[in-house]
């Protein structure tokens, strides 16, 4: 009875496979529909400009609102697909208030491993090992590259399987990485590529780039638009405005400045200082522009703000716990949702610390200490702990015999609807992030810091920010006043 069954299985497998084409006959299908084989292997670069869109991830005025853009407003990409380089130009537009440069001209490119950019004043620095690998990538979300890639020696191309009007089919190149090629039944043009990817704040992630509006060019299929998400969110949207194939025969090899420079980490070394600006409070700088400020109670310690990422989160905690070390941090007030400031929730909750937010980043929260960090494991996969959490609505006091700090939900601010910023009534201290920098070019909502402080009539004497410098009060009103431009107009 057994051996009937195993035999009736092996028959479903049989015709199971034998509806779908083999691997490599749906990889030549889409070659021919976009030009041939030949055609694709003889090309020598790939051009493509245009102007688009693209959000600025994990910057949204709430954790549910859409993403605010830039506005791409020349966009260039050449790509050299037989020896692995590509390099983009960009000037992007900020559509949103912003305090820096509201205009920004960017380049940066990959030769093989060695990945680098280009800053305004020409200067090529060299990037990390896994930003190479991430433009590698990256490049390979092309119609032609992905394509290209499935059809050498060393690729493997497997499970072709079926959904809707599409066949999918993943190729892994020779690096090992895996793509999923989505290919239109009708057209047999590709209609998608997606790969994963590890982010800091959400984990692992999935990239993935539509491909729509194909035209003919010199004897190939080309898209004019290329859509990209990671995640669910939308990252950027190009509208090409010229393909053109072999008429930039230019050099884009890494420059040689680049190749002599040591390869950077991943993320740079911190370093975190700690100077008391009151009787049990002190504000944790060092290297960067992300700090944070500690405060001594009764029985306890409280960290506001566990910046940036997990590198730097650990360090502060560290640092934290040595200035009182008989006493417990226990609590970490982080005061938005934007992904340089909750970019150590995760690490302050592998370390056990109770966090403090507006209610509006809850939910939020509780979905990043959820996400799966398989692709590296951050310190919260290494040592799960369940997320203990206290939401604030319009403010919490946090009050014994030692300490007393006020917290407050920032009001009516354009950029930032979850922030919470700090009042200690004994210093007459302002802790805040993103309210005001010292550092900033201008301060299109400074009239929203003065307007929240005197909502709760707060006598601020001292500002002592997670961004920028310390100041008195009437510095940082001046700073204000001479910097109004308003940006993004
Ligand atoms: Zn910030």
């Amino acid at each position: 009875m057994k051996n009937v069954f195993a035999v009736l299985i092996g028959t479903f497998l049989t015709v199971g496979c034998a509806r779908t084409s083999p691997p490599t006959q749906v990889i030549h299908d889409t070659a021919e529909a976009l030009g041939g084989r030949a055609r694709i292997e003889g090309i020598k670069t790939l051009v493509i400009e245009g102007d688009g869109i693209a959000p600025n991830l994990g910057q949204n005025l709430t954790p549910d609102t859409d993403l605010p853009v830039w506005k791409v407003t020349e966009f260039s990409r050449v790509i050299d697909p037989s020896k692995s380089r590509m390099r983009v130009k960009q000037v992007r537009e900020a559509q949103f208030l912003f305090a820096g440069a509201t205009v920004q001209r960017q380049e940066f490119g990959v030769d093989g491993d060695i990945a680098y950019s280009v800053g305004e004043d020409g200067t090529a620095t060299r990037a990390s090992e896994w930003v190479g690998r991430e433009r590698q990538r990256e490049m390979l979300h092309h119609p032609i590259t992905i394509i290209r890639a499935a059809l050498e020696h060393d690729s493997k191309v497997s499970d072709v399987r079926s959904d809707g009007n599409f066949q999918l089919v993943d190729i892994t190149n020779a690096k090992g990485d895996v793509f999923t090629l989505s290919i239109d039944r009708t057209t047999k043009l590709p209609a998608r590529v997606s790969s994963t990817s590890y982010n800091d704040n959400l984990g692992d992630v999935v990239i993935e780039t539509s491909f729509s509006d194909y035209e003919d060019v010199a004897g190939l299929k080309l898209p004019k638009r290329f859509t990209t998400k990671i995640d669910r969110y939308p990252q950027f949207d190009l509208n090409v405005t010229k393909n053109a194939v072999d008429a930039n025969n230019g050099d884009f090899a890494a420059p040689e400045t680049v190749k002599a420079a040591q390869v950077p980490p991943r993320s740079l070394p911190v370093t975190v200082t700690a100077e008391e600006v009151g009787k049990g409070i002190w504000w944790l700088a060092g290297s960067g522009n992300h700090r944070s400020v500690l405060f001594e109670f009764d029985d306890h310690l409280t960290l506001f703000e566990v910046p940036l990422n997990e590198m730097r989160t650990l360090a502060v905690i560290d640092t934290a716990r040595t200035l009182r070390p008989n006493k417990p941090l226990t609590q970490a007030v982080v005061s938005h949702h934007h992904f340089d400031h909750s970019g150590g929730l995760r690490a302050a909750v592998a370390r056990g610390l109770t966090i403090i937010t507006y209610r509006g980043n809850v939910d939020f929260f509780k979905d990043l200490a959820a996400r799966k960090h398989s692709i590296v494991q951050d310190a919260l996969a290494r040592n799960p702990q369940l997320l203990k959490i206290e939401a604030v609505d319009d403010e919490l006091i946090l009050k014994d015999r030692t300490m007393e700090v006020r917290l407050y939900h920032l009001k009516d601010n354009p950029r930032e609807g979850t922030n919470l910023f700090a009042y200690v009534p004994r210093d007459r201290m302002h802790v805040q992030a993103d309210m005001y920098d010292s550092n900033w070019l201008q301060h299109p909502w400074g009239d929203n810091l003065p307007y929240n402080l005197e909502l709760h009539h707060l006598q601020v004497e001292k500002s002592v920010p997670v961004h920028g410098a310390i100041q008195t009060y009437a510095d940082v009103l001046k700073t204000i006043q001479s910097r109004r431009a308003h940006a993004g107009s």
